[in-house]
């Protein structure tokens, strides 16, 4: 194709590839959600339609992303690990954290109906997203592992508050209230004084949600000649298990492959 003298711009379009043979991270966050989750009437602590919605997104996302091998959600934030060896897009970080994050706003504002037929969306969604490379197996387990410590030290912050909350204390009295305080002391508060077993509590607010895809094996039929060929089965599915414990990664040792 000709090129015309305006064609020199591109050069100052710079490539940005992620490193080679690490793992790639993307995680998104959504922007404001304190002020979303209020203006929607989310349930605080947890809302779990909510939870649901953002599991759905996340679903579509390894769905549209093969080289996906797992992906970690609490919150209003998700991430996405990519193969360490995978070559898609040429690894360019813009091109991963654009398609990634508007793969699933869009799907935030298409599954929306379905998780609150009742409440209407009533500003647009939106979430930031970033990309981290992590070079090896262990510190990628210490990252997800990180973020469900964080799961579980929130829901557990944020369960102690919303009781002292919904027991009549200010918003401002029940932060000073847990201001400083251990969780053995947090655990002892949401028994004694609300009668709540924090082990209790579902196992999705406790400790996020994990996608993965299925091992199983499913038998399809050759293109060609019409054969049966067993393939991986690749059914992505989402589970609320803990991945900081060795023994996910015991059962599990394609994930990292
Ligand atoms: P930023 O734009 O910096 O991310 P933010 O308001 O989104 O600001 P976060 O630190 O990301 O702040 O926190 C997410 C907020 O969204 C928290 O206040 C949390 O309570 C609320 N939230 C997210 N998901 C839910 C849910 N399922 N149920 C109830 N509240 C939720
Ligand atoms: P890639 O994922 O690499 O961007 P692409 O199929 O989106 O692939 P582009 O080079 O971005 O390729 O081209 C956009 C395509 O969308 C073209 O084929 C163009 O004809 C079509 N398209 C976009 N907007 C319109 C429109 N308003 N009317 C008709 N066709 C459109
Ligand atoms: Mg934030
Ligand atoms: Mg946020
Ligand atoms: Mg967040
Ligand atoms: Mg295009």
């Amino acid at each position: 194709m000709a090129k015309s003298r305006f064609e020199y711009v591109k050069q100052f379009e710079l490539e940005d590839p992620l490193l080679p043979h690490c793992w790639i991270v993307i995680r998104l966050d959504g922007k404001g959600f304190t002020r979303f989750s209020e203006l929607h009437n989310f349930k605080k602590p947890n809302d779990e339609q909510a939870l649901r919605l953002m599991n759905r997104c996340a679903v579509e996302v390894l769905e549209a992303f093969p080289d996906i091998r797992i992906a970690f959600g609490e919150s209003d934030e998700y991430s996405f690990v990519f193969s360490k060896t995978c070559k898609i897009y040429g690894r360019r970080s813009s091109k991963l954290v654009s398609l990634v994050t508007s793969c699933f706003s869009g799907n935030y504002v298409r599954w929306w109906p379905e998780h609150f037929p009742s409440q209407p969306l009533l500003c647009t969604p939106i979430f930031d997203g970033r990309a981290v490379c992590y070079p090896t197996d262990h510190i990628l387990r210490h990252y997800l592992a990180w973020r469900q410590a964080d799961t579980h030290i929130n829901n557990q912050y944020n369960t102690c508050f919303w009781a002292l909350v919904h027991s009549g204390k200010s918003r401002t009295e029940a932060q000073d209230h847990l201001k400083g305080t251990q969780t053995a002391y947090k655990n002892e508060l949401l028994f004694s004084e609300f009668g709540i077993k924090y082990g209790l509590l579902p196992v999705m607010f406790r400790k996020g949600s994990v996608v993965t895809r299925s091992r199983r094996q499913k038998t399809v039929k050759h293109a060609e000649d019409g054969t049966a060929v067993q393939r991986e089965g690749g059914e992505v599915t989402v589970t609320h298990e803990d991945i900081i414990d060795d023994a996910f990664w015991e059962t599990r040792p394609d994930i990292l492959m």
